[in-house]
Parts: structure tokens; C-alpha cells; sequence
């Protein structure tokens, strides 16, 4: 079963094509600037690594949509004979609600239900629909599904996602925290399991997903207790260019010296996080080094980071009852050698024994704990495409009109034979 892989921001898609058969990367890419002067595509063929990096016009999705499907079954640089071999497409959508606790098969409901929770997601939710009707106007016969980053967050018990504000914002307004990068908490957390050897049910696992956008999430028995993003993805731990928690009344305070909501938006999203402490960069590579060279900013923006991480594993710890594992993912997760060994060697109260001989790795599924230590700690590469993927694939095979596409498909392949044979 092959699976297209769709993430579309607003001008941007990315695209995976999955062989669910071996769980193989067969393509992936990267659409950007599409509606915009010098939109451009990045395509590579996985097996002998060809790739196509031009830049091509792309007014809306569906051109750029339509330019990958050719891509995938081009001479050169595809990997399909023709498309009849797409048995579904899984696209990531940012927001779900409260309304989708699960991943699922798209029908005009769902497309609805998805534009009825917009005004929380109002950037990405329109983006992702856009990549759902692009693919339904090219492909009108090819199942779709939705896999939504809120949707794992949505067994947090109402002490960790309501805020200390009015219960009517609640109700009224759907104010509260929902948190996001579920897709990716959940594949590192059920990979922990699988490495730790134990049913997922018997752990207590601390995930820490820190890229530009970071958030750290306390998984019990392999549900969602609690999660430092918010009702938006500004909250937590301080991020590339995201503030992380403030105090509301900060908020309070700049729109009573004139700042109005975009560009207190602005401030808090693009402008603040290690940029904005550091006054040097947003990644945190650019961070380090300036820190090496005695820069006190960015010194104090990497310490704030290393800080707000533990402050974090250790309040989880608390709300859990005790870890069993703490799972690093993501671009500083994954990669940053130095960071980790900060976080973790404060952690020996909690029962972390650190290896650093173990933690010289990037970017591998690697135990970075002595082998002994109480509480195990992982790098685990995210994959939140193979997840995406492989809830396709689940919902696919479940659903009736996705077997009946399947079965047309397959008399469509005979009557192409016979068309042949003839
Ligand atoms: P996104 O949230 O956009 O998906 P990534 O998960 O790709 O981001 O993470 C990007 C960040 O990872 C970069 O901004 C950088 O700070 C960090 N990073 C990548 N490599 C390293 C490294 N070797 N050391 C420290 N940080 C790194």
C-alpha cells in the first residue's frame, strides 16, 4: 500500500511518499513560495538519491499538488508506474478541537468539523484544508485522512488543560490548553516502549520535542497527561522565536504602552525566544557559539532553555508519580550533543545516570543513560510522517468506501490488462 504524506502550510507543502509494505521512504519534497514570485520545488527520489530543484510557478495548491503527482511518476525522478498505485492520502492538520480526539477518514463532515475549529488555528487550519481539496479536485476517487497534532493531547483531565480564568471562556469560547506536536509525542513515546521492551500501559515517559517550535509532554500509561503548549503553540518552554509561558499581565502591559494584538503577536512569536534573548539567532547552534565567545545573552538564552527543560522534567516527574524514560526529538533534541548532557547531568536526583560516551550521536535511536540507570534516557528520531502514514493506512483498510475505491482500483487494473492484451 503506497501513502502520500501531505503537510501544507499556507505557501509551503511538504510530501512524503510512504510504501507501506516495509514501512520505505520511496520520495519525498518540499513545495515553497507557493502564490508567490519564485515558487520552488525540491524533490528526491530516496532510491539512487536523483533530484529535481527548480524553481516552477505555482499560483495555488492544487498546480502544486498536481506537480508532485507528476513528479511521482515521472521517468526520471518518480517512483510510481502511474497513480492508480496511491491508495491514500494522510495529511497533518494542525488543529482539531476538542471535536477530533483521533485521526480520520475525510468526509464533508470532517471537512466541516475542521473549518468549525479555524478560529483556533486561523494560519494553519485553512492551509491544511487547501491540501485536502487540492488532492480531492486532482485525485476525486483517492481516500483521504486528516491526522490532527492536537488530537493525542486530548486525554489531559480537565486539571491540566483548563486555565485559572472564568469556566465560561470554556465553554463559550473553547479557551483552554489543547497543545500540539501529539503526533510526534505519541511515535516517540510508543517507540520508548517498544525499546524498553514494556507495554506502554506499565510507563510513566517524558517526552521533550525541542526544534524551533519545542514542547514537552508527561505520557502516562501511553496517554497525554499534560503538555507545556497551550491553547496556543507560543506556550512552554522558551523556543527559536516563541516567548514560552509569560505572565498575563505582560501581555497586559504592552498593549497599555500602545502595542495592539498583531503586533504583541508579532513580539511574542517571531521576536522573542532565543532571538530575542540572545539579539544573535533563533537557532540555538548560532547561540552556542556566540556564548563560547562571552556573549552574556545568548549565554543566558542557551541556560534558560537547559533550565526551563529540566524545571519541566521535573514537574512532570512530580505529576506523574515518578519517570520511567525521557525521550529526546526533534532538530535540538536529536542533535544537540552539548544541550543534552546540560539537562541531564542535573538530573541524577531524579535516577538519571548520563553516559556521555553514549550521547555523541546525532540524529540515531540511541539510549543516552548508563544501561543501569533507573530512569532510561532516549534520543529517538521523530517520524511523524511514518505516523501519519500509518493511520492512513489503518483507517483505509478499515472503512468500507475505502474498500470499495480498492475494489474499483482493482477492476480498473483488469479492464486496463484486458485493454492491453486487446
Ligand atoms: P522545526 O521545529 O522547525 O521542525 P527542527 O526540529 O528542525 O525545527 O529543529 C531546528 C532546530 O534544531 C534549529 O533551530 C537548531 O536550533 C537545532 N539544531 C539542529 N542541529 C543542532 C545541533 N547540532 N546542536 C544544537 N542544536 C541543533
Amino acid at each position: 500500500m503506497k501513502i502520500l504524506v501531505l503537510n501544507c502550510g499556507s505557501s509551503s507543502l511538504k510530501y512524503q511518499l510512504v510504501d507501506m509494505d516495509g514501512e520505505k521512504l520511496l520520495a519525498k519534497g518540499l513545495v515553497e513560495r507557493i502564490g508567490m514570485a519564485g515558487s520552488h520545488i525540491k524533490h528526491t527520489k530516496v532510491a539512487g538519491k536523483e533530484k529535481f530543484d527548480k524553481d516552477v510557478s505555482f499560483p495555488t495548491h492544487t498546480e502544486a499538488i498536481k506537480f508532485v503527482l507528476d513528479m511521482l511518476v515521472d521517468k526520471k525522478f518518480g517512483v510510481l508506474k502511474n497513480l492508480s498505485e496511491l491508495s491514500a492520502a494522510g495529511h497533518r492538520v494542525v488543529h482539531g478541537g476538542e471535536d477530533f480526539t483521533e485521526s480520520a477518514l475525510v468526509t464533508p463532515k470532517v471537512l466541516e468539523g475542521i473549518r468549525k475549529v479555524t478560529p483556533l488555528a486561523p494560519l494553519h487550519n485553512p492551509a491544511n484544508l487547501q491540501g485536502i481539496e487540492a488532492v480531492q479536485k486532482v485525485l476525486p476517487d483517492l481516500p483521504n485522512v486528516v491526522v490532527f497534532d492536537t488530537s493525542f493531547h486530548q486525554t489531559m483531565p480537565a486539571t491540566s488543560y483548563l486555565y485559572g480564568i472564568p469556566y465560561e471562556f470554556y465553554k463559550k469560547e473553547k479557551i483552554r490548553r489543547y497543545g500540539f506536536h501529539g503526533t510526534s509525542h505519541k511515535y516517540v513515546s510508543q517507540r520508548c516502549a517498544e525499546l524498553l521492551g514494556k507495554p506502554i500501559k506499565e510507563l510513566r515517559i517524558i517526552t521533550c520535542h525541542l526544534g524551533n517550535g519545542s514542547s514537552i509532554t508527561a505520557v502516562k500509561k501511553g496517554k497525554s497527561l499534560d503538555t507545556t503548549m497551550g491553547y496556543s503553540p507560543t506556550a512552554g518552554v522558551i523556543m527559536g522565536t516563541r516567548s514560552g509561558d509569560v505572565d498575563p499581565a505582560v501581555l497586559i502591559q504592552l498593549a497599555s504602552l500602545g502595542y495592539d494584538a498583531d503586533k504583541i503577536n508579532e513580539i511574542c512569536n517571531k521576536k522573542s525566544g532565543l532571538l530575542g534573548i540572545s539579539g544573535v539567532s533563533s537557532d540555538l547552534r548560532d547561540v552556542e557559539e556566540a556564548a563560547e565567545d562571552n556573549n552574556w545573552r545568548a549565554e543566558t538564552a542557551q541556560n534558560m532553555l537547559i533550565y526551563e527543560v529540566k524545571k519541566y522534567i521535573g514537574a512532570y516527574a512530580a505529576a506523574m508519580g515518578g519517570v520511567d524514560a525521557i525521550v529526546f526529538t526533534a532538530g535540538i533534541g536529536e542533535n544537540g550533543i552539548a544541550f543534552r548532557e546540560k539537562v541531564c547531568k542535573d538530573l541524577e536526583f531524579l535516577g538519571v545516570k548520563f553516559d556521555k560516551n553514549n550521547n555523541k550521536v546525532r540524529g540515531e535511536e540511541v539510549l543516552i543513560s548508563k544501561k543501569r540507570s533507573p530512569v532510561k534516557v532516549f534520543v529517538i528520531p521523530t517520524n511523524e510522517e511514518l505516523m501519519i502514514a500509518r493511520d492512513t493506512q489503518r483507517l483505509v483498510l478499515g472503512s468500507a468506501p475505502a474498500k470499495k475505491a480498492a475494489a474499483k482500483k482493482t477492476t480498473a487494473k483488469r479492464t486496463a490488462k484486458k485493454t492491453a492484451a486487446k
